[in-house]
């Protein structure tokens, strides 16, 4: 029987930020572990997009070797332990698993989680020197998961390496997305740490396009740079009342709460105003991370309005579930469509459009449709629109030359990730569109061998 992580009870963890699942004790992991059945060829790495030698961690583990185990995850994922816990296995390694056909797939996620755990508490680690004679100098643009894994791996085959991140803090949305009680922060800062290690300077407080841009980085001697800059520009729904107060988009909600540390109030004098009655609209982990965040805010009441129904839900099953257990009403199949508010400019009334799934669209999942005069009301406090990213256009309008394609992500080679400015490259979310940290590390990595060979024969 796969083995369950132990989990805080949905009614105490509701209010408050502590992380949600507790992680496998020795014995759990010994025991899911013990699951695997070392096959000879493992669909579970094909299911991996950086193709850790799944079978391989895990007879490490059952031999009771967690430090070689963890060596051998880090030999293809720079991150394990954020991976384990935000990746969507249940859509990659775990859904390859051969143990899923008839039953349960092995935990894949959670025995990742358990070595990168066992390393930190364990201090198992050993940074390599960095290098005493770089081979050049690299800057990357962006300190999300792309230009996290882009610089540690530059730095490790022997570049000198400037990390520069717009925000005070380093991470990307590790640090300002995704919230503690999923991803504590901690964490974040050791990965940050484990790269200064390797000697990769970071500037924080640096907006590349502004306080400086490309072309002046190549002047200041940079060979190669990496644009990691993800896609943190909030859409909207564009419906009249958008603009009342107690109306945020999920990027400025969660920043606020998780950057600038509002969830620690009063010991940070940095609070963000919530209300009783707080409705989320989209259905995507955006949604259920500001949902679970209003909860443990303190609202009394939070719902998810959602267009389409439960079967086209895109957060990931876990964080749905989780959702569900701490209390979060969901309102399916219905669309707001005008806010309104009080004589102060604060919102007080969402009015949505019953909707039903019609024919298929574009993206393939079944279209909703208006359903003719019904139509429903809701009183909020807070509205956080958490329907969609694209691409900030700070950098990519400051630098001539740099080609975008139709969605007005930067557009580079699939395979080298270079970018029409011969030297500059890009990868993750500013590239794909909002996608996974996994695709995002993924880019990184690539980038910089592509970095490597494009330097190295120049
Ligand atoms: P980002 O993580 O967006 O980092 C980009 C960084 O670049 C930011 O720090 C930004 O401040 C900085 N930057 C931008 N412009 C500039 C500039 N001009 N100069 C300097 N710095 C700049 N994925 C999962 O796999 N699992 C999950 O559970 C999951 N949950 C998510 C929850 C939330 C709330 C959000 C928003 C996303 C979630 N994702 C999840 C998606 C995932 O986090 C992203 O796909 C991933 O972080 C993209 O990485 P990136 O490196 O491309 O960019
Ligand atoms: Fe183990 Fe499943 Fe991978 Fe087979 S497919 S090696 S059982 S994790």
């Amino acid at each position: 029987m796969r083995q369950q992580m132990p989990k805080q009870d949905p009614q105490v963890r509701r209010s408050n930020f502590d992380e949600v699942a507790h992680g496998f004790t020795a014995e759990l992991a010994r025991a899911e572990a013990e699951r695997c059945l070392n096959c000879k060829k493992p669909l579970c790495v094909d299911g991996c997009p950086v193709e850790i030698e799944i079978p391989k961690f895990i007879t490490l583990l059952v031999a009771g070797k967690p430090d070689e185990a963890l060596a051998k995850i880090k030999e293809k994922n720079s991150l394990p332990a954020i991976c384990g816990r935000v990746c969507p296995q249940e859509n990659q390694c775990e859904a390859r698993c051969i143990l899923g056909r008839k039953g349960e797939p092995v935990a894949i996620g959670s025995l990742e989680r358990y070595c990168a755990d066992w390393g930190r508490t364990h201090a198992a680690e050993t940074a390599p020197e960095p290098a005493a004679n770089p081979k050049g100098k690299v800057a990357v643009v962006g300190s999300g998961p792309s230009g996290l894994t882009a610089a540690a791996d530059l730095a490790l085959l022997g570049y000198k390496v400037t990390l520069f991140e717009s925000l005070h803090a380093p991470g990307g949305v590790l640090r300002y997305g995704i919230p503690e009680f999923r991803l504590p922060k901690a964490i974040v800062d050791y990965e940050v740490g484990n790269l200064t290690k390797l000697g990769v300077d970071i500037q924080t407080n640096v907006l590349i396009g502004k306080t400086i841009t490309i072309e002046e980085l190549f002047a200041q001697g940079y060979q190669a740079v990496f644009i990691g800059t993800g896609a943190g520009l909030p859409y909207f729904l564009g419906i009249p009342g958008e603009n009342l107060n107690g109306v945020y988009s999920a990027n400025e909600f969660l920043t606020r709460v998780n950057l600038m540390k509002a969830y620690r109030f009063p010991e940070y004098d940095t609070p963000i105003r919530i209300g009783k009655r707080v409705a989320v609209v989209g259905a995507g982990n955006v949604a259920m991370d500001s949902a679970r965040t209003a909860l443990r805010l303190g609202a009394e009441t939070v719902s998810i309005v959602y267009r389409r129904s439960r079967e086209e839900i895109p957060a990931r099953l876990e964080e749905f579930e989780n959702a569900e257990e701490e209390g979060v009403v969901f309102h399916l199949l219905t669309n707001p469509i005008r806010l309104s508010g009080d004589e102060n400019g604060n919102v007080t009334t969402m009015v949505c459009q019953k909707m039903t799934l019609g024919e298929p669209d574009a993206s393939g999942r079944k279209k909703p449709v208006p359903i003719p005069g019904a139509e429903e009301e809701f009183s909020v406090d807070t509205v956080v629109v958490a329907v969609g990213q694209g691409p900030n256009p700070i950098l990519l309008q400051a630098t001539a030359g740099l080609t975008l394609n139709k969605r007005g992500y930067i557009e580079a080679d699939p395979e080298t990730l270079m970018t029409s400015i011969p030297g500059v490259f890009a990868g993750g979310d500013i590239v794909t569109g909002a996608a996974t940290v996994i695709a995002a590390m993924g880019a990184g990595k690539r980038a910089a061998r592509a970095i490597d060979e494009y330097l190295s024969q120049k």
